[in-house]
C-alpha cells in the first residue's frame, strides 16, 4: 500500500487528481479503500449495473462489530469541468495557491471525504480500534448524474446483509459564511409540468369561429400563480411555483393560434408529494377546461425528486454541540432544507441523517476551490463529532 497520507489537505489533493467525472473513477475509490484498510476497516466493493445506465463501482467500509453504528456517506464522482482553458489551473491538478486549493470536486465533495477519513484516523490513533462502536463509510461513484447505481442500491445491499446504521452524516458542502453554521436536515422536491392547450385556429377578425388557447392558458396560469400552495412551516420555506416557459410560436398577428404551451416548475416542501401535485394540476385543468367545448389541456410531467425531512434529533443536537466546541462560537447552526436534492434522500428511511460539510461557494463552477483553513477546521469538527458520538472525551 503506497501513498498513505492522512493529512486532510494532501488527501483532498490526491482525490482531486483522480479524474472521476461520472461514470469514471480513475482510482478515487482505491485511495479511500487503501486509507481505510490501513486503519483496519473491512472494505467491500459494490459494483452495480442497470440496463441503459453506466456500470458504477461503489465502496462500503466498516470497522467494529458492537455498539452504535455511525455512518459517513459521500460521493467520489464529480461533474465535468467544462471548458478547461477557462480554469486558472488545470481542473484536476489540485493546485494550491495561497490559502486556496483549486480543482473540480475540491468542494463537492472530495475535501469532505478526506476530512472524515483524516478525523477517523485521529480518532483511532487516540482511542484504538476497539472503541465499542462502529463506523461505516458509504462511498458512491454515482451521485452527480442519475444516481441509480449508487447510494440507493448500497442501502438496499446493507439491509439485505443485516447491516444497520444508527445515524448518518452526509458530507455535502453545507456551511455558509462560517464553517459549521449550516446543517441540512432535508431538501425540497421538484416537479415540472409541460402543458399543451389546444383550441381552434382562425382569423383574428372572425374570433367567433375560433377558440384562442392562449386566453384559456393565461386564465389558468393566473389562477395558479395567484394562489400560494402553502405558507411554509417550521423547517421549510413556502413551496414555489415558477413558469419558466410560455410558448405560442405564432408568427402572424392576424391568426388565432391552434396551440399554446407552458411549463410550470414547482419546488415543494414536505406538505406535498409529486402525486398530490399531479392531482392539483388536474383539478386546475378541469376547472377551466371541462366547461369548454372547443379547447382542451393535456400535460406530461417530470418528477425529479420528492421532498424529505429528518426531524432534528439526537444527531443534530450532537453535531451542533461539537461544532460550537471546535469553533468556540455559541451560535446554533441553521437547520436548513434549501438547495438541490442529495443522496440523503436515499438514507432517510434507514436512519436519522443530516448533512454537514465545507462552505458552499463554488461547487460545479469554473475555478472550484476550498480554503485550506476550512479543510483543517472541518476535520476538527468531524473528529469532535466522532468523539462525542462514542462518548470518548
Ligand atoms: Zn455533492
Amino acid at each position: 500500500m503506497n501513498n498513505i497520507n492522512f493529512d486532510p489537505i494532501e488527501l483532498t489533493q490526491a482525490l482531486v487528481r483522480c479524474q472521476s467525472v461520472t461514470p469514471a473513477d480513475n482510482g478515487a475509490l482505491d485511495i479511500v479503500e487503501n486509507h481505510l484498510t490501513h486503519l483496519g476497516f473491512l472494505c467491500t466493493r459494490l459494483p452495480f449495473s442497470e440496463i441503459n445506465y453506466d456500470d458504477i463501482d461503489n465502496l462500503f467500509s466498516s470497522i467494529g462489530s458492537t455498539g452504535k453504528n455511525l455512518a459517513f456517506a459521500g460521493h467520489t464522482d464529480v461533474v465535468p469541468p467544462g471548458n478547461e482553458s477557462s480554469w486558472k489551473y488545470p481542473p484536476f491538478s489540485a493546485t494550491i495557491d495561497g490559502d486556496k486549493l483549486y480543482g473540480r470536486g475540491s468542494e463537492d465533495m472530495k475535501s469532505n471525504i478526506a476530512c472524515f477519513i483524516s478525523a477517523t484516523n485521529d480518532f483511532i490513533n487516540k482511542h484504538g480500534r476497539d472503541f465499542n462502536g462502529q463506523i461505516s463509510f458509504i462511498i458512491t461513484g454515482d451521485e452527480e448524474k442519475k444516481a441509480v447505481n449508487g447510494t440507493i442500491k448500497m442501502m438496499e445491499w446493507a439491509k439485505k446483509n443485516n447491516i444497520t446504521f444508527n445515524h448518518c452524516i452526509v458530507g455535502e458542502p453545507t456551511s455558509n459564511k462560517q464553517m459549521g453554521d449550516k446543517i441540512k436536515i432535508g431538501r425540497r422536491g421538484s416537479i415540472s409540468f409541460f402543458l399543451t392547450v389546444k383550441g381552434v385556429q382562425g382569423h383574428t377578425a372572425s374570433s367567433h369561429r375560433a377558440e384562442n388557447p392562449a386566453h384559456h392558458l393565461i386564465t389558468m396560469l393566473q389562477k395558479i400563480i395567484s394562489t400560494p400552495l402553502d405558507s411554509g412551516n417550521e423547517y421549510f420555506l413556502p413551496s414555489s411555483i415558477q413558469i419558466p416557459t410560455f410558448d405560442i410560436s405564432n408568427p402572424a398577428v392576424n391568426v388565432i393560434p391552434e396551440t399554446a404551451r407552458a411549463t410550470i416548475n414547482i419546488r415543494f416542501n414536505d406538505q406535498h408529494t409529486s402525486e398530490s401535485l399531479i392531482k392539483w394540476m388536474q383539478k386546475h385543468i378541469d376547472e377551466i377546461f371541462k366547461p369548454l367545448e372547443n379547447a382542451s389541456c393535456t400535460f406530461t410531467c417530470d418528477e425529479t425528486g420528492e421532498s424529505f425531512l429528518t426531524k432534528p434529533g439526537e444527531l443534530t443536537t450532537l453535531m451542533s454541540k461539537s461544532i460550537s466546541e471546535v469553533t468556540g462560537q455559541n451560535i446554533e447552526p441553521e437547520l436548513a432544507t434549501d438547495g438541490g436534492t442529495s443522496d440523503a434522500r436515499f438514507i432517510k428511511d434507514y436512519c436519522e441523517v443530516a448533512e454537514l460539510g465545507i462552505r458552499n461557494q463554488t461547487l460545479h463552477q469554473v475555478d472550484e476551490f476550498v480554503y485550506l483553513s476550512d479543510i483543517e477546521e472541518l476535520k476538527k469538527i468531524y473528529f469532535r463529532i466522532i468523539e462525542n458520538y462514542f462518548e470518548k472525551n
